[in-house]
């Protein structure tokens, strides 16, 4: 029989594949696989679900992640994909798999930081399941959520002209896993240094203990704004934003000077001789928003600090990322391509 490696198709290739077999049944299921959460119709109201898998040495490295923290952010990466559909999370399962290198105040510590997410986004823990590994932890988060019909955003709403926007800033947890990474590899070299973290908070939190922006949803709705559609970057922005284009069938054009990055993180990549940018377009793990608006909200939005218009759809075009001297580059899912690599080479020198 033939053998088709799983990295020829890569990630979202495999959902894409595995999806085209499988199909609906219920008139209630509204949304299957290919958004944030899956949409149920139950009544009123639209049920939300979603799940999200972590796994020990390639998600998390519990050298520098304490389980604690592990544990709040397992909880806040399954609330941020409810609240990418615009909706408030209910209720949560959390399912195990340890090894017998966890001791059971090991497996206590990763429960406090998941009570504590779970008190925090004021979810339930209603359930879970419990299983020994052979290799690591895996820790996996069902959630459910629920959203008003009226309310409801799909990645695919998104139409020509409408305003592109995200909450908060980007690219600071990728910047402070950079640095983590670092500090580990320092101290395998020569044991007993002590970590050099002094003066990173802010990327060091984003990191290991990242929010999910339930209040950038509440703000919405009291700004009296219903995206037209939305995503939560987990992936990196540029990822997110092909995401967006391609479901919505248009493209975009993404403004590099008005990508919002916080003046640490600038710092912090010159440090690493990495491209700011870059680190927005391609690093992940932020949780901010992504979403887009009709261009009569932008008077609502335009006052508030938590939100940054950082481009516009466009139809019939690409995806483009209009750089800071102007010129248009086609947006890749690594945010990666001939200009980055060629502008990294004339900083570096
Ligand atoms: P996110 O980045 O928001 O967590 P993913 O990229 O993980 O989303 O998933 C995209 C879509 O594919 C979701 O609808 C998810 O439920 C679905 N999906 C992912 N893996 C599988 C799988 N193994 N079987 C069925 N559906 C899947
Ligand atoms: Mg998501």
């Amino acid at each position: 029989m033939e053998r088709t490696e799983i990295s020829k198709l890569g990630e979202f290739g495999l959902i894409k594949h595995l999806a085209e077999k499988i199909a609906v049944k219920h008139p209630s299921t509204v949304k299957g696989i290919g958004d944030d959460a899956a949409v149920i119709d139950i009544g009123e109201k639209y049920l939300l679900i979603s799940t999200d898998m972590l796994t020990e040495g390639v998600h998390f490295d519990l050298t520098y992640a304490p389980l604690k923290h592990l544990g709040y952010k397992a909880v806040a990466a399954n609330v941020s994909d409810i609240c990418a559909m615009n909706g408030k999370a209910t209720h949560i399962t959390v399912s195990i798999g340890i090894s017998n290198r966890f001791s059971l105040e090991a497996v206590e510590e990763l429960y406090e930081g998941i009570n504590a997410a779970a008190a925090a986004y004021n979810v339930d823990v209603v359930g879970g399941d419990t299983v020994s590994s052979l290799s690591g932890l895996t820790v996996s988060i069902t959630v459910i959520g629920e959203v008003g019909k009226d309310r409801i955003a799909y990645r695919s709403g998104a139409a020509d002209k409408e305003l592109l926007v995200v909450s908060g800033d980007l690219g600071a947890a990728y910047m402070g896993l950079q640095l983590l990474e670092r500090e580990k590899a320092v101290f395998e070299s020569t044991p007993g240094v002590q970590p050099d973290l002094a003066g990173h908070d802010y990327i060091l939190e984003r990191q290991l203990k990242p929010e999910a922006r339930v209040d950038a949803v509440a703000m919405l709705e009291q700004l009296g704004i219903r995206p037209t559609s939305m995503i939560d970057i987990s992936d990196g922005l540029a990822s997110e934003i092909l995401h967006l284009c391609d479901q919505s069938g248009t493209g975009c054009a993404l403004y590099e000077e008005k990508i919002p990055i916080d003046p640490t993180v600038v710092t912090a990549a010159s440090d690493f001789k990495l491209d700011p940018t870059l680190c927005a377009l391609s690093g992940g793990e932020d949780y901010e928003l992504l979403f887009t608006v009709a261009l009569a909200d932008f008077d609502k939005l335009k006052g508030s600090p938590h939100f940054t218009v950082i481009g516009h759809m466009v139809e019939g075009a690409a995806a483009q990322l209009i750089a800071r001297d102007g010129t248009a580059h086609p947006l890749t899912a690594q945010g990666w391509d001939a200009f980055f690599k060629n502008r990294g080479e004339e900083t570096e020198e």
